[in-house]
């Protein structure tokens, strides 16, 4: 009988979806091959329609702390299955949840669920202009926050700061509304603070950027960040939605030391199910409808099974110490894969923090900005990520997309892992 192939269901896939996927990055675009189709995900690996098995390092981009189908996670979501699926009214699982979030993370002082990162950074910055009567964002260079109009910018020719968008579809209008500088950069932050600080409602940045490459940032620089806007009266956001519950129970708030007056979450929080959630100071949140005139509202938001997969990811990952426990594997992980590189002299390097890594070619420095990623990053990749498939690897099918360490990847996983990465580097 005959098998059906990725190759042929992705031939289909074109016929009815733009691309052949519902989110761009699953195309394989640029990798010179269809997109392998999975049917099934447990723990460290993924099933294709081919019956091979993969060490998966993608992990839907980061919501799988916990690996695939963890069991405890699953045996609450099958109850609440049994139990309801949604409300669309006041019930207990978002109210446990919240009150979890609020008394384990004391800037969190209230919050709103909604149901995936880029909602939750679309309602953070309606807020923020609400609260200061200001139009303008400003936000870095290298920073994602999802697809909201406003944040699809890039920088602009012309004034330090002004931004283009990003992508068709947005208004030049829209796109001027934001402000865009480099990462690490102190003087061109003071720069666009000079030219545009009194109309900017609120700096948004990933504290530990992870959507093109992994950035890690200076510590001095952030803090600059944060002395600039609390000039200027500008809110600081953190878009936490990768780091958040990902490097600590307290996220990038807890490694910086920073206070910022929003923070965003997404991926981690919903365990595997679309959630996201904004919350920070009271006086803020209480700005949002019906407390207050910022209007947001989400049929499905807090979906009940969401919640308690959130929840329950949440609680594990506290019991288990597992920011600790990643921390770790990752660290001997990525030691092994550099160890391998450097024997076989291979010109390549990996860059990691807490659980998250991403491989690049050699640089004197730390990476910092997208200036600073090696030119040939893309092709480098290309050969990279398609002998690792070969071996049973799946990295994240794009070269500035990080891999994600979860609590499934044991020692044992993570040494072969390793092995068939160096092999297939070289
Ligand atoms: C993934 C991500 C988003 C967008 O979240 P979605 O759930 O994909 O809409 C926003 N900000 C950051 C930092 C992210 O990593």
């Amino acid at each position: 009988m005959h098998k059906v192939t990725s190759e042929e269901l992705f031939q289909r896939a074109l016929n009815v979806a733009p691309g052949g996927v519902h989110s761009p990055v699953r195309s394989f675009k640029g990798l010179d091959r269809a997109p392998v189709f999975f049917k099934k995900a447990e723990g460290a690996y993924l099933t294709s329609v081919e019956d091979k098995k993969y060490i998966d390092f993608c992990q839907s981009f980061g919501p799988l702390i916990l690996g695939h189908l963890d069991p405890e996670v699953k045996e609450e979501v099958h109850r609440m299955v049994d139990t309801a699926w949604t409300f669309g009214a006041t019930e207990i699982y978002s109210l446990e949840l919240a009150e979890w979030i609020t008394s384990t993370l004391p800037f969190m002082e209230k919050l709103r669920f909604v149901s995936s990162g880029t909602e939750a950074v679309m309602s953070a910055l309606r807020v923020a202009r609400a609260a200061t009567g200001r139009n303008k964002i400003l936000k870095f260079e290298g920073c994602y926050h999802g697809h909201v109009d406003n944040l699809l910018v890039k920088a602009g020719s012309g004034l330090a700061g002004a931004a283009a968008s990003s992508s068709a579809g947005i208004p030049a209008e829209v796109a001027a509304q934001t402000v865009v500088t480099p990462l690490d950069d102190e003087q061109k932050l003071q720069e666009v603070f000079h030219n545009f600080g009194k109309d900017i409602a609120a700096v948004i940045i990933e504290p530990l950027p992870a959507n093109y490459g992994l950035l890690v940032q200076r510590q001095e620089f952030l803090k600059k960040v944060a002395e600039l806007c609390e000039k200027n009266g500008s809110l600081l956001i953190f878009d936490e939605v990768i780091s958040g519950f990902r490097v600590g129970l307290q996220g990038m708030v807890e490694k910086t030391g920073i206070r910022p007056d929003l923070v965003t979450y997404g991926k981690i929080i919903g365990g595997g199910f679309p959630v996201g959630c904004y919350g920070g100071k009271k006086e803020l949140m209480n700005m949002v409808a019906p407390s207050g005139d910022v209007y947001q509202a989400g049929t499905l938001s807090a979906n009940p099974i969401g919640m308690r997969a959130g929840l329950t990811t949440l609680k594990k990952m506290q019991r288990l110490d597992g920011w600790n426990v990643l921390e770790k594997r990752t660290q001997k992980f990525t030691d092994t894969i550099r160890a391998g590189f450097a024997k076989k002299g291979l010109p390549l390097e990996v860059s990691h923090s807490a659980s998250l890594f991403w491989i690049h070619g050699p640089s004197k420095t730390p990476i910092r900005t997208i200036e600073q990623i090696p030119g040939n990053q893309g092709a480098t990749f290309k050969g990279l990520f398609l002998k690792s498939l070969e071996k049973g690897v799946y990295l994240a099918p794009n070269a500035y997309e990080v891999g994600f360490v979860s609590m499934a990847h044991t020692d044992e996983i993570l040494e072969q892992a390793a092995q068939a990465i160096i092999d297939a580097a070289e």
